[in-house]
């Protein structure tokens, strides 16, 4: 039987999870539990071409991993006879010194939880989901993959705020870098799609997502990523402002007398697309544009504006760029972006073939004009298989694909 991984993505008011067989890079079964907490929780799973959907009331994260797997039951089978290997979780922030995809113990999550205080909208999910699911299944290995791993090397010069050097010591504070999973992964595809070695290529990875960050990468190693100290920092996504002038969020303090907390909620949940526009899916954004709204049409120029800046900032700080890749939901899916990301670019090397871009292919691609210097790809981000061979290479190192 194909090993499987159970990859835990777990939110404040949800858990993705995604059954994955590392070795051929099939995913099983995948699901969410959202509105964790609410009398109307949503389960949804989709197993072997099988959809279930259940609405109910899930109290707390172990209800929904416990409602999970009676779905499993259900449909596909008991977990235990899916030939589970390990369950690996998903934690934004690593800090400093968790980078390395680790085996999980109690000292392992104490040192995990130690660090919500530097991100305490994210790593406080992961410590829930991570005790939840050991309790639930305790004699499975269960091992801990970090968003922030993939730039744990960036370049001083890349990852230092330019503030005062004892503060910043003193509070870690420095540019971490997230989506770390996706931009290794969809770089590592794009060298093997383009046929060349991952050393020898200069590439830009966009992922464009809910979330959205980008990374300039010189053979393999990222050189700069738009993300900072928090997954604030950087693009315009679908809910936060990424850059803005730290000096709007001391006005709104001190002037507005807006609590800190709640500005940091507007900044992550009311900002970006949907602080502009009303919503944040870009295939609303689109129909908003098409009926003629303003509002739309300035989020959507405000985000592509933002992109621009960044891909003309990596091209100079990569100097000869090899690919640029688009990724994740508006990444791969959303003509319209790329087009309008790249138009005019073809004096820095930059040309998008608008009829390949059309193309509503699902798989890996090239959108470049033939004679562009610079490659232009779509390539899909699978950060769940991502995170998979990564548990699998730690429980079993031998036998790991490793890919
Ligand atoms: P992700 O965070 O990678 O799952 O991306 C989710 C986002 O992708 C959604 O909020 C949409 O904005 C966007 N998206 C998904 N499908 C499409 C599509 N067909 N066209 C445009 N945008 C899409």
């Amino acid at each position: 039987m194909q090993r499987t991984v159970l990859v835990l993505n777990s939110g404040s008011s949800s858990v993705k999870y995604s059954l994955v067989q590392p070795e051929s890079g099939v995913s099983v079964a995948n699901g969410i539990i959202e509105r964790i907490g609410d009398d109307h929780s949503l389960a949804r799973l989709e197993f072997g071409g099988l959809k279930v959907e259940r609405e109910r009331s899930v109290a707390d994260h172990e209800a929904a991993l416990r409602l999970t797997f009676d779905l499993f039951a259900e449909v596909g089978g008991h977990l235990g006879t899916l030939g589970l290997v390990a369950v690996g979780h998903r934690v934004v922030h690593g800090g400093r010194d968790l980078y390395q995809p680790t085996l999980i113990d109690d000292a392992f999550v104490a040192k995990i939880d130690a660090l919500s205080a530097l991100a305490p909208l994210h790593n406080p999910p992961a410590v829930l989901g991570i005790e939840v699911a050991r309790r639930i299944l305790p004699d499975v290995p269960h091992v801990a993959v970090f968003d922030t791993a993939f730039f744990h090397d960036l370049p001083e010069m890349a990852a230092t705020y330019a503030i005062d050097r004892e503060v910043a010591q003193r509070w870690q504070i420095r540019r971490y870098g997230f989506h770390g999973t996706s931009h290794e992964y969809v770089s590592q595809q794009a060298a093997k799609f383009l046929d060349v070695p991952l050393s020898q290529l200069n590439q830009i990875v966009l992922h464009l997502g809910n979330g959205a960050s980008a990374s300039a990468i010189a053979g393999g190693r990222p050189v700069d990523t738009s993300m900072g100290m928090t997954p604030m920092e950087g693009l315009v996504m679908g809910t936060r402002s990424g850059d803005i002038d730290p000096g709007l969020v001391f006005y709104l303090a001190r002037t507005a007398k807006i609590p800190v907390e709640e500005i940091e909620s507007m900044l992550n949940r009311r900002s970006g697309v949907r602080g502009l526009a009303g919503v944040n899916d870009f295939r609303e954004l689109h129909k908003a544009i098409d009926a003629g709204s303003s509002d739309a049409r300035l989020a959507y120029e405000v985000y592509i504006h933002r992109l621009r800046k960044y891909i003309g900032a990596y091209l100079a700080v990569l100097g000869d760029t090899h690919a640029i890749t688009f990724t994740a939901g508006v990444g791969e899916n959303d003509a319209h972006v790329r087009r309008d990301a790249l138009t005019g670019l073809a004096p820095l090397g930059v040309e998008i073939d608008e009829h390949l871009n059309d193309s509503p292919a699902r798989s890996a691609r090239v959108i470049s004009a033939e004679n562009s210097p610079t490659k232009v790809l779509v390539i899909p981000t699978d950060e769940e298989l991502a995170i998979a061979r990564a548990c699998a290479a730690v429980v079993d190192p031998g036998d790991a694909d490793g890919e």
